[in-house]
């Protein structure tokens, strides 16, 4: 049998089995400490009203003959994607057509999808540390990506240089994992980088709606140059809890087209419509739900909330005196482990003193050898709790 051997290659998936190994283990001997997990990195705010109201309606009317829907649009229906393009208009003033914006079920899909419209050689840059889905599925592809390191000499905002040249360059702007935020003049270079080598930049603005600061970006299409070269994936899922709904969008301008005059919008719409049905009805009603004054109000509330607790977090870590970025404009902290213990030792030295469970940074790339990752997902109360417990390793270490 001739199976693709490149997925023998993949660095395992253990990352979240040994995180949820080593957290049972310390579960099963100090039943009397409740672990609290600040690794968490999905939404746990239920979906708002007005969307789960959306979706019954759409529901009811997919089960009377008047009103069923079969098959839509394959790139999604219209009224969603004007939604969006008006909100992209409102929010950061970038017009879009609602023709460039194309409806999937999620950022993951589209950012392993997209790799189908580019030449299976081509070349590929991302960041080390990284979201782990752009690496996993190059190398599926067989790629071996050129890495851009984010370190505390960077600011952990590593900027282009001639090494890191490719056709495909990652950027994922608020990042995860680190949580910091790249500025305009900042994302200004990556753009100019790409149009000079003719790269394509995929960017990820999964947490653009966590960007607090007025003066940071909320979409590539804010920069000069960006419709001749950037793709621009994003989701419902942490902005609006659809991690469990599955809805998100890929923004293809048309002004996007290869030197010979190829426009990528045609070769992203053509693989959507060959390989994929759309999204459900009754998921687009719910989406189109979030653009609502209602819908945006409830997701304002949301951010806030997961706001409100990253920043507890980060309150805590300053008095604790550990150094960290990221959490002003992401849902994540990335802190560097003190006394330069590896990720996994301060991993089991949080969870032995604490019952805290973190995300040890090296699942995300060698770059992270020395850090964990928090995140504000978790409830108030048990992030309240966590923080406490934190601040109590203090009387600790006089004791
Ligand atoms: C959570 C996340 C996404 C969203 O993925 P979905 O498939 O839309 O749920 C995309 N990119 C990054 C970096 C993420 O962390």
């Amino acid at each position: 049998m001739r199976i693709n051997r490149n997925y023998l290659q993949l660095p395992e998936n253990y990352l979240f089995s040994e995180v949820a190994k080593r957290t049972r283990e310390f579960q099963a001997h100090h039943p009397e400490m409740p672990i609290i997990k600040l690794s968490i990195g999905d939404v746990s705010r239920p979906l708002p009203a007005v969307v789960v109201q959306a979706m019954k309606q759409a529901c009811s009317e997919m089960g009377a003959s008047k009103t069923f829907r079969g098959y839509g649009p394959e790139i999604g229906y219209p009224w969603l994607r004007t939604a969006i393009a008006d909100f992209y208009q409102k929010q950061c003033g970038v017009k879009l057509e609602a023709d460039e914006i194309i409806i999937s079920d999620g950022a993951k899909s589209d950012l392993s999808n997209l790799l189908d419209i580019f030449d299976p050689q081509a070349t590929v840059a991302m960041c080390d540390p990284v979201y782990p889905v752009y690496l996993d599925t190059n190398l599926m592809l067989g790629r071996r990506p050129k890495f851009f390191r984010a370190t505390n000499a960077n600011n952990f905002l590593p900027m282009p240089n001639e090494s890191v040249v490719a056709d495909i360059i990652y950027l994922c702007n608020p990042s995860n994992p680190t949580g910091v935020c790249y500025n305009r003049a900042q994302l200004q270079q990556w753009v100019d980088f790409a149009r000079e080598h003719g790269s394509v930049i995929l960017y990820d603005a999964a947490y653009a709606c966590f960007v607090r600061e007025p003066e940071l970006p909320r979409s590539i299409y804010e920069i000069d140059g960006a419709r001749e070269c950037a793709i621009e994936i994003c989701s419902f899922s942490k902005m609006a809890g659809f991690t469990g709904v599955r809805c998100g969008y890929t923004v293809v301008p048309k002004s996007l087209v290869t030197a010979d005059g190829v426009s990528l919008h045609q070769l992203w719409q053509r693989r959507q419509s060959t390989k994929f049905n759309g999204v459900s009805y009754i998921v687009q009603r719910g989406a189109a739900a979030i653009f609502t004054e209602q819908g945006l109000t409830a997701v304002a509330k949301h951010l806030a909330y997961y706001q409100r607790n990253v920043q507890m977090i980060c309150q805590t870590l300053d008095k604790l005196h550990w150094s960290y970025v990221g959490g002003k404009n992401s849902p994540y902290v990335w802190v560097r482990c003190p006394g330069m213990r590896g990720a996994w030792e301060f991993f089991d030295f949080l969870l032995r003193e604490t019952g805290i469970v973190c995300t040890p940074g090296i699942g995300f790339g060698t770059a992270g050898e020395n850090y964990i990752r928090l995140t504000g997902f978790n409830s108030y109360a048990n992030t309240r709790a966590a923080c406490r417990r934190l601040l109590d390793l203090r009387q600790k270490k006089k004791r």
